[in-house]
């Protein structure tokens, strides 16, 4: 049994006498969907640790996963300024959404060219092209080239674009050091694909240390 901190009497319910719960991934920020909340489904998610909503269109306690399989247990709950919403924080087994999508919003209304709003993604998704090379060669890409010679290359490589940082740090001209980091940890990427070391595996090795 889980303690609230706040009365449900305490929460500002709209008109339908239920509370918009925002559910997000509490690993990695993902905004997942959006449910409902009645005063049974805010209890029953703290007796049973798993989110559980009143379903508007099936007028019944739900608790997410029921049919799937794809439970959410609680981690947090979060209460917003004016008392209306709550944003709650799970771990989401499987998908949270009912189309097979990780999460409900998949439908790109607009978005503005530009910066990529978390910009360590892009270690993921280099890694993610990468690997596609490895699958799916491309004529003329140098992700191929090195795969084809082989490890030593790739071990060569690396070494080398290690040396050029040490280099380009003794440079005056502190622009160069940024792009010797960049082709050291390209290299070290084709040697994690080609070793099949993930991302998460190194993420979760530096955070024990
Ligand atoms: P589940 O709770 O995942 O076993 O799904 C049971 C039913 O709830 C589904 O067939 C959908 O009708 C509905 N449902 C599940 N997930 C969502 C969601 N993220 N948004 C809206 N409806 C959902
Ligand atoms: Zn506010
Ligand atoms: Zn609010
Ligand atoms: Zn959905």
């Amino acid at each position: 049994i889980l303690k609230s901190k706040i009365a449900w009497t305490d929460f500002k319910l709209n008109s339908d006498g239920m509370i918009p719960v925002i559910v997000q991934d509490y690993k990695t920020d993902e905004v997942l969907m959006l449910a409902y909340m009645n005063e049974e489904a805010f209890q029953k998610t703290l007796s049973c640790g798993k989110m559980t909503y009143w379903s508007r269109s099936r007028n019944e306690l739900w608790t997410k996963g029921d049919t799937s399989g794809h439970v959410q247990y609680v981690k947090e709950l979060l209460l917003d300024c004016d008392n209306d919403t709550i944003l709650a924080k799970v771990s989401q087994v499987g998908v949270a959404c009912h189309t097979g999508n990780k999460t409900c919003f998949f439908q790109e209304i607009m978005k503005k060219e530009g910066q990529t709003a978390n910009p360590l993604k892009v270690f993921e998704e280099v890694y993610k092209v990468i690997q596609d090379r490895k699958s799916n060669p491309k004529e003329g890409s140098y992700t191929n080239y090195l795969f084809d010679k082989g490890i030593d290359k790739i071990l060569k490589k690396l070494g080398e674009e290690a040396t050029e940082i040490v280099i380009a740090a003794k440079n005056p001209d502190a622009e160069e050091i940024k792009y010797e980091i960049s082709d050291f940890l390209y290299h070290a990427m084709v040697l994690m694909v080609e070793k099949e070391i993930s991302w998460e595996d190194i993420t979760k090795e530096l955070a024990t240390r």
